[in-house]
């Protein structure tokens, strides 16, 4: 290696590795990085210091060698949705000829599928079709839950109950509060994609405002309902705004009441672009990388001081990287997802057994350990 005589440069080079220990020392004492601090990791430090100091932090949070993954099933309660995000190849317009809303009939069949594979739980989602109104879901639920008092339901998201609250002008803690005595049990962090309203703006223009996601959120996390938070990165973002997305969970994370759940994971996963409007009419690609995935993970792990489970999207990144994310802080591979059809829709084709799943956390070195939606342990 050349060696640098460059006075400037070789002070510049000791003073960025001084930054990035005290950085370092700071994430594992845990103490909240600031923005600046996050952007600083993300563009400097070298991989391999992040991935150490995310997987240290995993260790923290999640003492051992457990990586947790579950059986669950999606179900898409309609496809139908006024919404029309750029990156959704799934919404269709009301009308169009493959635009459906699943029928009781379906959900009996796929639940009866899922609990014969040792699921509990769905996961429901679709779009925010104009025609259906919060008495569709809170008698979709109460039937679900009155035919299968076992079952679980992961159900919508923050901009439906924007949606549901604007359409019933009612508040949204009143929505939530008829879904929960319908049967919701916990509310996926669904449609956060990235918590800036200069991006919300060209990628989902009608959907909830970033203000909107955080007020749900808050709102849920008063009433103690379960949620997770996500982010959808890698499409017009950049990268400081992807470090304000984390500050933004954490600070939400940090004014939940003492003892409640709030967001029990973070979950990141890359823009599936194939088939999208913002791929075929703009021209924008999916930024995704491995090597800036598992940057992102530590990064992640670095920045949520206050969020105990991290979960790598097996789905859409495939076995090898979701195996790096758990040397890189993430301690989760998600679901087997018996059935997923809005990242699928756009390019995201990877699919995975119980078996196989299992296989994969045992291949990087962990002992896989089946969880509920709590992440709550079930066996070994
Ligand atoms: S991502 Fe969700 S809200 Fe956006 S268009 Fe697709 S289904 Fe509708």
């Amino acid at each position: 290696m050349a060696r640098i005589t460059n006075p400037r440069q070789r002070t510049t080079i000791l003073y960025q590795v001084m930054e990035l220990n005290y950085l370092y020392s700071k994430a594992l004492d845990l103490i909240p990085l600031t923005t600046e601090e996050g952007l600083f990791l993300y563009e400097k430090a070298p991989l391999e210091e992040l991935m150490f100091t995310g997987d240290l932090l995993r260790q923290v949070h999640n003492p051992g060698m457990n990586a947790g993954w579950m059986i669950d099933r999606n179900v898409n309660i309609t496809n139908i949705c006024f919404s029309q995000c750029t990156f959704c190849n799934f919404c269709r317009k009301k009308g169009s000829p493959d635009a459906f809303t699943t029928p009781i009939s379906d959900y009996i069949k796929k639940i009866d599928e899922l609990f014969a594979l040792g699921g509990d739980q769905l996961l429901l989602q679709g779009g925010m079709n104009p025609d259906l109104g919060l008495e569709f879901y809170t008698e979709l639920f109460s039937r679900l839950k009155e035919l299968y008092p076992a079952l679980k339901l992961h159900a919508l998201g923050p901009p439906e109950i924007v949606y549901l609250a604007k359409k019933e002008r009612i508040s949204y803690s009143e929505v939530l509060q008829r879904l929960i005595a319908a049967g919701l049990d916990s509310l996926p962090g669904a449609g956060a994609e990235i918590l800036s309203d200069r991006v919300r703006k060209k990628v989902s223009p009608a959907k909830a405002t970033s203000e909107e996601w955080i007020e749900v959120m808050k709102v849920a996390h008063t009433i103690n309902l379960p949620t997770s938070a996500t982010m959808m990165y890698g499409h017009i973002e950049t990268i400081g705004e992807r470090i304000e997305h984390l500050v933004k969970i954490r600070e939400l994370q940090d004014e939940k009441p003492h003892g409640h759940y709030g967001f029990i994971t973070f979950i990141p996963w890359p823009f599936q672009d194939e088939g999208t409007v913002l791929a075929e009419k703009y021209g924008i690609r999916s930024s995704y990388n491995s090597s800036d995935y598992i940057r992102l993970i530590a990064v992640s792990r670095i920045m949520l001081n206050n969020i105990k489970n991290l979960q790598s999207s097996l789905l859409t990144v495939g076995k090898e990287v979701a195996m790096l994310s758990l040397h890189a802080g993430a301690n989760d591979l998600g679901s087997i997802m018996i059935e997923e059809n809005v990242v699928s829709a756009a390019g995201a084709h990877y699919r995975f057994g119980a078996e196989e799943i299992q296989g994969i956390i045992r291949e990087a070195g962990f002992t896989p350990v089946r969880r509920n939606q709590k992440y709550e342990f079930l066996d070994k």
